[in-house]
């Protein structure tokens, strides 16, 4: 295998190395000069492109080719068409023209449009992106796009995002320019996802409709041991597991994805898989097909994959990790703090405008990880509480602290420059230590955003970070190009913004009480649940913020907005339903049944010996039967407040309602059934136990 990996990796790509190889020159020229600069296809090209394409898809067996797209339903799509072209009699021949390479043309009307359907035409459109390579899989031919309206509005979270990186690469140009680098012509921003995951047998996962239906259990138990033992997390592989992780190594990495780590996980039965940074609309990409290539392998191994946030109670989450950094296209990345006082002044300023994007726009931050499924994490066991801060280590907070005073930091031998304020010290990469509780955290040469939930697209972080940090540069590159000395502005701007946002600075414990109460002093924002953020996302300033950057209109911003509140009621609906079909047709039915099996059998014993003592199945009987009422009632109300919310016509009062009424009525139903379970004859109880689900893998 080993020997295989060179050959096998990006087989199914066709990539740079494809390209030059089997383009002409002067066309892979023009591709790859739009592709780095993120300019507009030359249409001229596009047939020699798609011709070129085509037959190399045929040669990995293809017979299919399909735009894919990314609409805001937070998963993919595609649509085959076949190669096939009609030539006289009962003959073909195998076609792909430019035309269909470069544009689509799709029913948009199923897609959710937030709205935008009411306004314009149904019809979508996707567009090629050239920037994404396209690759085969399943004998079809996948060409990455972009998908839009009739009238040009984004539908889907690849625009925005591939505008956002176009914002942030202008208004970082600026910078750069302005601290003498002239050879840099493009910023790259760079993403690592690490993936969490959890791995359950298939057998037991068909058992259980709350895992089939919405992907987490909506009953459950605790099972005698969790991972308290913290025996799971980086143990030795299970070899079914193993084996799993081995043959979708193999399917990643011949769809040229850098799957590089895997390990186990806090959990049990819970894993990670992270791969190596690359530019962000590829991380997006890769990160899609790595979640649709883990639940596919599974299947293979007779195992499922839940990605949810929040498949177990009582056991840590899965989330994601999105590594993020600002690279030049000449290899330098941005977020190196790197040795000498003059690198370090550029450093700290970035650092500046990256701690401001996050204060200014902690609400865009929230917001752009907030779904009914993240809000089960945030703030439980290993997860990020919903506060946003930063964490950039020991030694950068005391740089930044004195350059706030204005005094010299203890750990090098400062001088004072002409403004009173230190000249730059240098230090050390490794003094970041990792604070695994803060939600964005500085790590070296990179930023870690940590509150991801695993099942999202991580195109929404990455959007609201390159935006908000543009929307910095573009105040700093406007005051700086018009200084007079540039040195002294320099360090005025980086004090002064350092002065004005250390409130968004915590090195603490994120998961504490104090933490809670301080955040709140300090008029930080701590939007607990989904419904709550969501109502900041059209607040002016993020209008303006998106508007300004060209990343999303007025109208893409609204109709993403009414998708939140959409997307939240529908998904908590389905649980409730859930939980009424199971509790009504599965659980109370059983805990009766086991009643009258107990009943039945103290009645027989007491009809062979009158005076026998039954008071175990007397006890049986009557704590069963009281929590089972209570249960049958508690299912009552979860049904009654569920049709009341549905009936509300207003989206945000309705996504109010399914968050404190329903949501609480779904967790009083379950109190009661995972009180009975623990106390029913395991004959009896219809589902796999949290002891089955995640120990029997
Ligand atoms: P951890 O201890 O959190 O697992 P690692 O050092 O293993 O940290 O890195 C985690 C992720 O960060 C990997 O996906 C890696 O590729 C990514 N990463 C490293 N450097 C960068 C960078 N410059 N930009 C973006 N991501 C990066
Ligand atoms: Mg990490």
């Amino acid at each position: 295998m080993t020997k295989k990996i060179p050959e096998i990796f990006g087989c199914m790509v066709f990539s740079d190395e494809v390209m030059r190889e089997r383009l002409p020159k002067e066309v892979y020229k023009s591709l790859t000069k739009t592709i780095a600069t993120g300019r507009t296809i030359d249409a001229s090209i596009a047939d020699v492109v798609a011709n070129a394409m085509k037959d190399w898809a045929i040669e990995k067996g293809a017979t299919h080719y399909t735009h894919w797209f990314q609409p805001l339903t937070g998963v993919t799509a595609e649509k085959h068409d076949s190669f096939i072209s009609p030539v006289g009699n009962c003959k073909v021949v195998m076609e792909f023209s430019g035309k269909e390479l470069i544009k689509g043309e799709s029913d948009a009307s199923s897609f959710p449009s937030g709205g935008l359907r009411a306004t314009f035409e149904a019809r979508g459109y996707t567009a090629w992106d050239p920037a994404s390579y396209a690759f085969v899989k399943d004998g079809t031919l996948y060409i990455p796009t972009a998908f839009c309206s009739y009238t040009g509005e984004a539908l889907d979270t690849k625009t925005p995002l591939l505008r956002s990186m176009d914002a942030i690469n202008a208004q970082g140009l600026r910078i750069l320019r302005l601290f003498g680098d002239s050879n840099s012509k493009r910023l790259n921003i760079t993403v690592g996802a690490e993936q969490e995951y959890f791995i359950v047998d298939k057998e037991n996962y068909d058992k259980r409709k709350d895992l089939i239906y919405t992907g987490r259990t909506l009953f459950g138990a605790p099972a005698p041991k969790g991972q308290e033992l913290e025996d799971h997390y980086f143990g030795p592989l299970k070899t079914r597991i193993s084996a799993y992780m081995a043959d979708l190594d193999e399917a990643l990495w011949k769809l040229g994805i850098n799957s590089k780590t895997k390990h186990n996980e806090a959990a049990p039965a819970q894993h990670e898989l992270a791969p190596i940074y690359e530019t962000t609309n590829m991380a997006v990409d890769h990160n899609l097909l790595t979640m649709e290539y883990m639940k596919k392998i599974a299947e293979k191994h007779g195992l499922v994959c839940l990605l949810h946030e929040k498949p177990y109670e009582g056991v840590n989450g899965s989330g994601k990790h999105n590594n993020w950094s600002i690279c030049t296209d000449t290899g330098k990345n941005l977020l190196d703090p790197g040795k000498t006082p003059a690198e370090n002044a550029k450093f700290l300023l970035i650092l500046a405008a990256i701690v401001k994007a996050v204060d200014d726009y902690q609400d865009l931050m929230r917001i752009s990880i907030a779904y009914a499924g993240n809000d089960h994490r945030l703030g439980a066991d290993e997860a990020p509480p919903a506060i946003v801060s930063i964490f950039v280590g020991e030694e950068l907070e005391q740089i930044i602290k004195s350059i706030v005073d204005g005094t010299s930091y203890k750990g090098a031998k400062a001088g004072i420059m002409d403004l009173g304020v230190p000249t730059v010290p240098t230090f050390r990469k490794d003094t970041t230590d990792r604070n695994r509780t803060s939600p964005f955290a500085f790590t070296g040469n990179k930023f870690e955003f940590r509150m991801l939930g695993s099942s999202q697209n991580i195109a929404m972080p990455n959007i609201v970070l390159n935006t908000a940090v543009a929307e910095s540069f573009k105040q700093f590159a406007d005051v700086l190009e018009v200084a007079e000395d540039f040195d002294a502005a320099v360090s005025r701007l980086t004090k002064e913004t350092f002065a004005a946002h250390m409130r968004i600075l915590f090195d603490g414990d994120g998961y504490s009480e104090e933490w809670e109460k301080e955040a709140a002093a300090r008029g930080l924002l701590n939007l607990k649940t989904s419904v709550e953020a969501y109502k900041y996302f059209n607040l002016p300033k993020n209008v303006k913020l998106f508007i300004d950057h060209g990343v999303m209109s007025e109208v893409e911003i609204n109709s993403r907005e009414e998708i939140y509140f959409e997307n939240y009621s529908k998904i908590v609906n389905i649980e409730a339903l859930t939980m009424i079909e199971m509790a009504s047709r599965d659980i109370i039915p059983a805990v009766n049944a086991y009643v009258a099996e107990v009943s039945d059998q103290a009645s027989a014993k007491l009809a062979v010996m009158p005076d026998i003592d039954v008071s175990v199945e007397k006890s049986i009987i009557s704590e069963l039967s009281d929590l089972n009422a209570k249960a049958y009632k508690a299912m009552l109300a979860l049904k009654t407040a569920e049709s009341d919310a549905a009936k509300i016509a207003d989206a945000v009062a309705r996504a109010e309602a399914y968050c404190d009424k329903v949501i609480p009525a779904m967790n009083l139903l379950r109190s009661y059934v995972d009180a009975m379970e623990p106390i029913t004859a395991s004959d009896f109880w219809p589902l796999p136990t949290y002891g089955d689900l995640m120990f029997r893998v």
